[in-house]
């Protein structure tokens, strides 16, 4: 069996990116970071526990990429740039097997936005990986969730519901074909966080959001944050061919609305600068479109086919 220190070194150390902006990556008690004059550091943490956040029998390479992509999302919808990040690693054993994979998809995603792994902690228990993302953002010009205001266009990026429609495959509760399946199943396993669209929206957006618990939880926080209330049009939200080909048939948009691990961004833009965004945004990352309005009114709003207007329920996972 493998030592602590061995592992660290084989699968993590002087792996992947070597910036010039850390002063002292892995091997001391400490990291030390250089934060570019005149920007703000951007944190975010998030854990992935095996059963909870992804299916058991999740290939670890996938798991890799996801436990980086779920937080490099946090920093997309903050409008941060990707730096560095530190891994806690909870194994129940030091299988190098399931290490070289993990760590594989790990590194995959981390060069693909150039973010170093600079510290981290390793420890046996039930699988569980912790990841803090940190990057940067110009002083005051990170994106936030209560910038919303009355009038405001809501877009989301990519599309909605194919993560949530793989799930239910993969539990058996599906109704897609084994091709569908696999489609679906690497937007679940393999997220693409909107880096470059979340850069783009600095000074564009008023209010941003990633979505990582179903669009309506995800949108009622930035109702909540910013004081308002929303009208969407659910026959907006872009689908991929599987979930507008099962949200057809079933009638059954609940993927959609408050189906989680899209990490796709929500985000409102000011009427005035929909031209701008539009014309910036072309071509960027996943697409966007436009789904719906805020309004003052509170409360989240959805428009049927028929044109009748009725309250959405802030349906989304919830750990408690
Ligand atoms: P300490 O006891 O001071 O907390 P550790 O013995 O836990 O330090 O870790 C030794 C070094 O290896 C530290 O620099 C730490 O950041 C790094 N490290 C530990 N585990 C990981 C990991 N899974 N990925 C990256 N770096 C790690
Ligand atoms: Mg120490």
């Amino acid at each position: 069996m493998i030592d602590e220190f061995a592992l660290i070194r084989r699968y993590f150390a002087d792996r992947g990116m070597s910036r010039r902006d850390v002063v002292l990556g892995i091997g001391d008690d400490a990291a030390l970071l250089a934060v570019p004059a005149g920007c703000e550091l951007v944190a975010t943490v998030d854990t992935l526990v095996a059963g909870v956040h992804f299916p058991e029998a999740t290939a670890p390479h996938a798991i890799g990429w996801k436990a980086l992509a779920v937080n490099l999302s946090d920093l997309a919808a903050m409008g941060a740039e990707p730096a560095w990040f530190t891994l806690a690693l909870t194994l129940p054993n030091a299988d190098a097997a399931w290490l070289t994979a993990f760590s594989a998809g790990l590194f995959a995603i981390a060069q693909q936005h150039q973010a170093q792994l600079v510290g981290g902690d390793t420890t046996r228990g039930p699988l569980s990986i912790t990841i803090q993302a940190l990057g940067f953002a110009p002083a005051g010009g990170a994106l936030r969730r209560s910038g919303a205001r009355p009038g405001d266009v809501i877009y989301v990026t990519g599309t909605l519901g194919d993560a949530a429609l793989a799930l239910r495959g993969i539990l058996g509760t599906g109704a897609v074909t084994a091709d569908e399946q696999v489609q679906l199943a690497r937007r679940l396993d393999y997220p693409q966080p909107r880096i470059a669209t979340g850069l783009a929206l600095r000074g564009v957006a008023s209010a941003a959001i990633d979505l990582s618990d179903g669009l309506a939880a995800d949108l009622g926080h930035v109702l909540a944050a910013s004081g308002v209330g929303a009208c969407i049009d659910p026959a907006r939200i872009p689908l991929s061919a599987p979930v507008a080909r099962y949200t057809g048939r079933s009638a059954d948009f609940s993927c959609v609305l408050a189906g989680g691990d899209d990490y796709e961004l929500c985000f409102t833009v000011p009427e005035a600068r929909v031209a701008m965004l539009e014309a910036t945004l072309a071509g960027v990352d996943g697409g966007l479109c436009p789904i719906g309005v805020i309004e003052a009114a509170p409360g989240l709003r959805c428009r049927a086919r028929d044109g009748a207007v009725h309250e959405l329920a802030p349906a989304g996972y919830r750990h408690f």
